[in-house]
């Protein structure tokens, strides 16, 4: 209550006070406390300044912290109804690839990444003293990921990164933007949960090709790191910085008439048809020797494949899934081959899962990576000429090849002649990323810059630290 004989100047300034304090409040009505962001900001610049800081909590963490946040991520993500949660969403937003292999894909990326246990110290002692030679992190990591494999790349690389020390900054794709959005709050939510510092992970709200352009020029963000076509590789590679660059591929099969047939059949049309054939690895073109050439196909056919004959209507394939530049059309990547075959008018049972034709070795569906599971088969003389064709349609980019065949000498020679990053003998390609294979998984495969199978060793610097005289006990 106001007093009568309150002076009226006092009057004045209590409400100007109180004006002064609602209109403080305002902003922060309306504005998400800070760890409700989870990583997620409006603007490139704060993405990074959060992740600057997050960084340099980490660097003076213990390595065992380090090793929990990996945990903490692996156990998010295999959560069931995460892992559910994301898949479905990812094939929901991008209209690409399969539910069920999102599962197995994003499992994998939290299972099979590498932690800290890869970063395994070298130490020389001598009469000198002892010398270490240690992987350290390089600071903030920008991280551009693919629509192809949305939420495995941010699992992947986040595990890597972080394991190595490093904090992350995501630009993903902008057609899987709530996707990527919700895997990276998913994971900041469950890390600040688990003590580890806020923003070890953080994007920005509307990715774009703008803000990866901001995200690239930022001198606080210290290595580049691409997982997608050749664009962003060229891109992050002319940046004057440290970049990875993991791109495109277009994996050959070849076929020699000492594999087993039947198993090498099954095995082309599981990997081409394993999540629509968006995976970088995935049979993308076969070449067959031709003595059994034809049975492949007969066995191709039992396993799920369609075949397609008719010239005109190959014809009408290629117009129906290519763009004016001959490449894919994105409305068709990832897509299943029934959805593809109903476009095409033909009514395809549940069974089929790859849609086959015979083709020279010129054909732009040998020579293209289509990314979806329409697979030329092309018929060669003979195993020599086979690898030799595989590698000129690998077009160079080093990325993956497979093999069917029981001959030492020419799976040797293969391995050789494509240098690919990954070469998968007598498996479906998945193998090659621990899929029914052995070794540890990455979905960021750098052949263009070398790293190979990103590991968190790969997003390391190796540092030396000297010791002169002394802890040598030998
Ligand atoms: P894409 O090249 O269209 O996009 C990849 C990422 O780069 C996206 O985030 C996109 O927004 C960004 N981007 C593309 N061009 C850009 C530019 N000029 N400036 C700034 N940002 C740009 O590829 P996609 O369709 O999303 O993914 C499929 C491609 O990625 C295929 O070629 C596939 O082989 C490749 N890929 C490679 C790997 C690997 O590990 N090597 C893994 C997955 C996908």
């Amino acid at each position: 209550m106001i007093r009568l004989d309150m002076d009226i100047k006092v009057i004045e300034q209590m409400v100007e006070q109180a004006l002064k304090e609602i209109k403080a409040e305002q902003p922060q009505k309306f504005t998400m406390p800070k760890a409700e962001l989870y990583g997620v900001f409006k603007t490139m610049d704060e993405a990074i300044t959060a992740s600057e800081e997050a960084q340099k909590k980490l660097l003076f963490s213990k390595i065992s912290d380090r090793q929990k946040y990996v945990d903490v991520i692996r156990r998010t993500i295999l959560k069931r109804e995460n892992l559910e949660m994301i898949s479905r969403l990812s094939v929901e937003e991008t209209e690409i690839g399969d539910y069920e292999h999102k599962l197995i894909k994003n499992r994998l990326a939290a299972e099979k990444t590498p932690g800290t246990e890869d970063l395994l110290t070298e130490a020389m002692t001598g009469d000198n003293g002892l010398t270490l030679v240690e992987y350290c992190p390089f600071g903030v990591i920008g991280a551009i990921t693919p629509t192809t494999n949305p939420t495995e790349t941010i699992i992947n690389n986040s595990i890597s990164m972080i394991a190595g020390g490093n904090t992350v900054v995501f630009s993903p794709h902008p057609r899987a933007k709530k996707v990527s959005q919700m895997t990276v709050k998913l994971l900041n939510k469950a890390l600040t949960e688990s003590g580890a510092p806020e923003n070890l992970i953080t994007m920005v709200e509307e990715p774009s090709i703008e803000n990866t352009n901001k995200m690239i020029e930022n001198p606080s963000v210290r290595l580049l790191v691409a997982t997608g076509g050749p664009s962003i590789v060229k891109k992050v590679l002319s940046s004057g910085k440290k970049a990875i660059g993991a791109g495109a591929g277009n994996p050959p099969v070849v076929v020699d008439e000492t594999a087993d047939i039947v198993k090498a059949a099954k095995d082309i049309v599981d990997g081409c048809s394993f999540d629509n054939n968006v995976p970088c690895i995935a049979e993308k073109e076969v070449f067959a020797v031709d003595s059994i050439c034809d049975y492949l196909i007969h066995n191709m056919k039992e396993n799920g494949a369609y075949q397609i004959t008719d010239p005109a209507l190959l014809e009408k394939l290629v117009t129906l899934v290519t763009n004016e530049k001959g490449g894919p059309k994105t409305s068709f990547v990832g897509k299943s081959a029934r959805y593809i075959l109903d476009k095409l008018g033909i009514t395809a049972d549940a069974s089929v899962r790859v849609i086959i034709m015979e083709v020279p070795k010129e054909h732009l569906l040998v020579q293209e990576e289509m990314m979806m599971p329409i697979l030329p088969v092309v018929r060669v003389c003979d195993v020599d000429t086979a690898i030799e064709y595989a590698r000129q349609a690998e077009h160079g980019n080093r990325h993956t090849a497979m093999m069917h065949s029981r001959n030492v000498e020419k799976l040797s020679k293969m391995a050789k002649i494509m240098e690919t990053t990954i070469f998968v003998k007598n498996a479906p390609s998945y193998a090659g990323i621990g899929v029914g294979g052995e070794g540890y998984t990455t979905f960021t495969i750098a052949g263009p810059t070398g790293e190979g199978l990103t590991s968190p060793k790969a997003f390391c610097r190796k540092r030396k630290c000297v010791m002169t005289d002394a802890f040598s006990i030998r």
